[in-house]
């Protein structure tokens, strides 16, 4: 029997992934095609990406999964009509370029790349091994990032909602470990979800928690800064820097104050995205394995949000 595969995405990417879909179909063994509109109740399965405009589910009465492309998926996970398992999307492709992002920001950051000399007053940067950094969230991304900075030679930390052990990364949960992580991050980079627990994690707060001089990145959501916070503490001199790729409105607005500010690096939502041919692989086998009867790969908890 063919499968049907519903693409509910914005336009232009049925024609991105149409020819990897159908090789990573091919590749697992499944006898399926890709469909951008077809009757609700003959779809088996549905990829998804929140810029579609399908938003009631309930129609698909046949569907057996419904497969993010994207990582974050705040925009779907609360949708009451979806009783569907949902798998958010964990791409090699995509952590690679989350790795590099991150590593490229903490050694920009770590070397002083901003600010060349202008006189022959040599001030000659710390090695890695007298930084801290550290990372709120150790899921696929935060902990891919933990371990490339442990191999360039910085301490790290950091922080998630379950304990979890990673090699030569001081692995911290609950109040008081985001208190510890905090203390100690140079660097501070956030790879946390969309959820309401994190919402505005870093606040007038927590901010203070940092060292004087911190430096901020944040790949994660725009809605775990307190923006407000995050620019009186630009200001005060309290965080000497942030780099921030997603914000709570997107495009971000042309008068918002994080563009003009001399100490803000915006980037437009560019950290990491997903690649057709890795992800297609990944749809591909998390699709087989339904079929098989076995688990959702990186299924998302609606409990948690994430
Ligand atoms: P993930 O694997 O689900 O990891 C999320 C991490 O956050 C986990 O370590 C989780 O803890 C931790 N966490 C969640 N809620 C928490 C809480 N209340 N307190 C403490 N820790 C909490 O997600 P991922 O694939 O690494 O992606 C992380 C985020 O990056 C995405 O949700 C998305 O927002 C963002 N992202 C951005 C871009 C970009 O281009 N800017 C691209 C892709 C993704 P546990 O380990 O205990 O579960």
């Amino acid at each position: 029997m063919t499968l049907a595969v519903l693409l509910a995405a914005g336009d232009g990417v049925f024609d991105e992934y149409n020819h990897a879909l159908h090789a990573a179909f091919a590749q697992h063994g499944l006898t399926a095609t890709l469909v951008q509109d077809a009757p609700p109740e003959t779809v088996d399965y549905i990829v998804y990406a929140p810029s579609s405009p399908l938003q009631d589910f309930t129609p698909f009465t046949r569907c057996r999964a419904v497969l993010s492309l994207w990582a974050g998926v705040e925009r779907i996970v609360g949708n009451p009509t979806l009783t569907q398992p949902l798998a958010r999307m964990v791409d090699p492709s995509l952590t690679r370029g989350m790795v590099e992002y991150v590593c490229g920001h903490v050694l920009r950051y770590h070397l002083g790349l901003d600010t060349p000399a202008t006189t022959w007053a040599p001030v000659v940067p710390p090695l890695a091994q007298d930084r801290h950094v550290g990372l709120l969230g150790l899921g696929a991304l935060g902990c891919a990032c933990a371990e490339a900075l442990v191999q360039l030679g910085f301490n790290v930390s950091g922080w998630s909602r379950r304990p979890r052990e990673i090699a030569r990364v001081d692995c911290q949960s609950g109040p008081e470990g985001l208190n510890a992580v905090l203390a100690q991050s140079d660097i501070l980079v956030t790879l946390l979800p969309d959820t309401p627990a994190t919402a505005n994690i870093l606040n007038a707060t927590t901010l203070a928690r940092l060292p004087q001089g911190a430096r901020i990145i944040n790949p994660g959501r725009g809605t775990l800064i307190d923006d407000a916070a995050l620019l009186a503490m630009l200001d005060s001199g309290h965080i000497a820097a942030a780099t921030l790729d997603v914000f709570r409105t997107e495009p971000l607005p042309p008068e918002h104050p994080y563009w003009a500010h001399p100490r803000v690096t915006v980037t437009p939502h560019i950290a990491a995205a997903t690649r057709p041919d890795t992800a297609s692989d990944v749809i591909a086998q998390n699709i087989a394995r339904v079929e098989a009867g076995r688990p959702l790969m990186h299924e998302v908890s609606r409990k948690a949000g994430y």
